[in-house]
């Protein structure tokens, strides 16, 4: 998807965490009218290096961003791992219904392979923001992007914000603050125990993508759109460049106001 469009004036300038209680992540409980639909792959797969190379090509989806490939999986503190691991349940707990699956299509203008569930919605509207994706897709074509934004509102506010240089910034940002520095690690760590717990819980083989979360973490910016992802999915106080990008959007996006283009009800 391109994410090339006019650049605008950054609104204002960010160096502080937000404020608690911005979003939740995502009402789930109206989102089935279908059954569970993740069948869980067989064991074994071994990504050959097409696989590989596909994935280091266009690891977020969203253009031409590139993730540093990483070889360990970081530990997590215990709280952090019940909150992920409580994360997945309730994902796995609410499947992916049909609209849902319509309403991403249609956002998305192609079916979303290896959606497990709808990771954040609007909170007035129900369209999701942010789809969950398997670690794994059924032809075994391994996807890290675990949580992928696919609202089209946030898509185009998100690369507003890249288009302005933000990215510049938070990477020196990066650099320089020891706090969000720490925060943007967790993040990356948080990131990879999800997915690792949906692969275990969906019996995907997420070896070739071990130690790759999304977005550039977690040393680098390189896709707003994956971190601003991961802040709907997982809530405010996880990943600090998403939640300042959320607030950078604002003015554009933000998960309680409704400017969703394409609703349930509504046709193409
Ligand atoms: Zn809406």
């Amino acid at each position: 998807m391109s994410q090339s469009t006019s650049a605008q004036q950054p609104s204002k300038e960010q160096s502080k965490w937000l404020d608690g209680g911005r979003q939740e992540s995502g009402n789930l409980h109206a989102a089935e009218s279908g059954g569970p639909r993740i069948v869980p792959n067989s064991s074994g797969h071994v990504a050959t290096s097409l696989e590989s190379s596909r994935i280091q090509a266009d690891p977020c989806g969203h253009g031409s961003c590139t993730a540093p490939a990483l070889a360990a999986v970081d530990s997590i503190t215990d709280d952090d791992a019940l909150f992920v691991r409580s994360l997945t349940e309730r994902f796995m707990s609410n499947p992916a219904g049909d609209d849902d699956i319509r309403l991403v299509q249609r956002q998305l203008g192609r079916y979303p392979r290896g959606m497990v569930s709808v990771g954040a919605r609007c909170a007035v509207c129900g369209a999701p923001f942010v789809v969950v994706t398997r670690p794994m897709l059924t032809d075994g074509t391994p996807f890290p992007t675990t949580c992928y934004l696919t609202s089209p509102e946030a898509v185009k506010a998100v690369s507003h914000v890249e288009a302005a240089g933000r990215m510049a910034q938070f990477n020196e940002l990066l650099a320089q603050d020891e706090r969000v520095k720490s925060g943007y690690v967790r993040a990356h760590r948080m990131y990879l125990a999800f997915r690792s717990e949906l692969a275990g819980r969906l019996g995907d083989d997420e070896r070739h993508i071990a130690g790759i979360s999304a977005g550039g973490m977690p040393t680098r910016v390189k896709c707003l759109h994956a971190l601003v992802a991961q802040s709907l999915v997982m809530g405010n106080g996880i990943n600090p460049i998403g939640d300042m990008t959320l607030e950078l959007i604002s003015d554009e996006f933000q998960p309680g106001v409704c400017r969703c283009s394409i609703h349930e009800a509504q046709s193409r």
